[in-house]
């Protein structure tokens, strides 16, 4: 079975890959030759999903999925939630992110966030959602290399590394798109 992925990013083609057995083939959009950036203006991470997945399936009428990320807090109301990419400006600069997030949320006792993300998966000319979540909290200071976006300073609940001091392979068993992946893989099995 084939499945365009409605994206390029190659770390999260061979992470969704990682997980994918059996005959599904993931093929990215720029090999079903699809180049440009889908916009991505909606207001939640399920309809910015769905309208890549929608956009890519218009053109091919292939199988296709898409995802979409944010970060969730509890003392700011779920943002940066589907800003997250973009929340210090539209250059979607990593540590100026983790910077404002930072300034946000200073004289908050509480810290609880989530990584949320959505998977859209367009099957058989139907429409079909994912959802991963991880829950953990906010510190104060970056810890670790590793990873990307705000993994150094999002550290899991029931664990003492951020994201970014874990070894890839221990966040990508435990994180919210391993989580949305597995979900999707489970579904696309039960279908073969
Ligand atoms: P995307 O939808 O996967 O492109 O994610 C949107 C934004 O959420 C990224 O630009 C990051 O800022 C953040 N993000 C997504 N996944 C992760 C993660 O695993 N760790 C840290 N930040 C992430």
């Amino acid at each position: 079975m084939d499945i365009i992925f409605a994206s390029n990013n190659r770390h999260k083609i061979r992470e969704i890959k990682d997980v994918l057995k059996g005959p599904v083939r993931l093929i990215p959009m720029a090999d079903a030759g699809i180049v440009e950036d889908i916009p991505e203006n909606e207001t939640t991470l399920e309809a910015n999903a769905l309208v890549k997945a929608r956009y890519v399936y218009s053109l091919t009428g292939a199988n296709v999925i898409a995802d979409d990320t944010g970060l969730e807090t509890e003392s700011l109301k779920g943002a940066p939630g589907v800003h997250s990419a973009r929340y210090a400006g539209e250059n979607k600069d990593p540590d100026n992110n983790i910077t404002r997030l930072l300034r946000e949320l200073e004289g908050h006792e509480n810290r609880k966030a989530r990584f949320r993300t959505v998977i859209a998966l367009i099957y058989e000319n139907r429409e079909y959602l994912f959802e991963g979540i991880i829950k953990g909290m906010i510190i104060n200071e970056r810890r670790g290399i590793a990873g990307f976006g705000y993994d150094p300073v999002f550290i899991p609940d029931n664990e003492n590394l951020t994201f970014a001091e874990m070894p890839a392979e221990r966040k990508n068993m435990i994180s919210h798109r391993a989580i949305a992946i597995r979900k999707l893989c489970d579904f696309l099995q039960s279908r073969l």
